[in-house]
């Protein structure tokens, strides 16, 4: 028996009904799967998940098909923070009936009754991203009762976007078991509570080895000089969230800042020591597109003049 060993090469481009997914019109609706990467499917022995991108049928890649705006750059290192609040009967986890938990303080990175609300889940998240082969480096329990983190790791860009788009994809279904409804507002709960983000480091191969304070702050420069730009991909509702409070600087304000988590970009303590590593985007909503969120970062990173840096 000839079994399918993961290599998408070997897999057959698909139709689907676009008017079914609201990508197309009824009365000419076929549109083309190009398979692209596939992942082991936890769920079952030898069984795979495909990401796939869209095309027309006269070949063209289709509008909502933002993953071929991203180059494929094997040296761009990515980190994504994938922050979500887990919903049940209508409500954050833990959250009463009537009114609210007690205010933020006792959450983050919590442990224990009371504090936290729902690890069995995420560990089975994490679990199933592990069985996907998925880099993912951790979770923990967010600033608001039953909001959770993940964060994934990957060494190149696309992949790096896929990786995100498989756990988010595990996260829904697993949700589906547990009655549970993920949701990934940038704001799901009104008032003093913290919103959800996708903080988004990156880390180009001239930032790992050549580094320097000047260096990172002609980044910075870059992404203030496009930051109108960058917050058109970086997420719908993200002005909710961006106010300047719960660890955020306001949406129409740029600035950054060595450990500082009230910018709109933190350069690590850790990069600071050597100035050589990553720099973490702060702005990016936890709805983001991350194949949009890495087209952008890209086209920024490719306006600076790296030799003269
Ligand atoms: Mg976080």
């Amino acid at each position: 028996m000839d079994f399918f060993d993961g290599d998408v090469s070997r897999l057959p481009e698909w139709s689907f009904d676009g008017s079914s997914t609201r990508q197309a019109e009824g009365h000419f609706s076929d549109l083309i799967l190009k398979p692209c990467r596939s992942y082991p499917d936890p769920a079952r022995a030898d069984g795979f998940l495909i990401i796939c991108e869209v095309y027309n049928p006269d070949g063209t890649p289709h509008k909502s098909n933002t993953r071929q705006l991203v180059e494929d750059d094997p040296e761009l290192w990515i980190g994504f923070e994938q922050e979500y609040v887990i919903m049940h009967e209508g409500r954050p986890l833990g959250f009463p009936k009537d009114g609210y938990p007690a205010p933020q303080g006792p959450y983050y990175c919590a442990v224990g009754k009371g504090n936290v609300e729902g690890r069995d889940f995420v560990e089975e998240h994490m679990d199933q991203c592990l069985d996907a082969d998925l880099d993912i480096t951790g979770i923990n329990a967010e600033v608001m009762l039953g909001q959770w983190e993940f964060q994934v790791f990957t060494v190149g860009s696309l992949k790096a976007a896929d990786d995100l788009m498989i756990a988010r994809y595990l996260l829904h279904k697993l949700g589906e078991y547990y009655d549970y409804k993920i949701d990934i507002h940038p704001k799901p709960i009104k008032g003093d509570w913290n919103g959800s983000g996708m903080h988004t480091n990156f880390s180009t191969k001239e930032m790992r080895e050549k580094g320097g304070k000047i260096m990172m702050g002609a980044i910075c420069d870059a992404l203030e000089e496009t930051h109108k730009e960058h917050m058109e991909v970086y997420g719908a509702h993200n002005e909710q969230r961006l106010t300047g409070k719960h660890e955020t600087q306001s949406i129409d304000k740029f600035s950054y800042g060595v450990s500082d988590r009230g910018a709109s970009v933190r350069i690590p303590a850790s990069t600071a020591i050597t100035w050589t590593g990553h720099l973490e985007d702060r702005r990016p909503a936890s709805n983001a597109d991350p194949y949009l969120i890495l087209s952008k970062i890209q086209k920024t990173l490719k306006s600076i003049e790296w030799d003269k840096l």
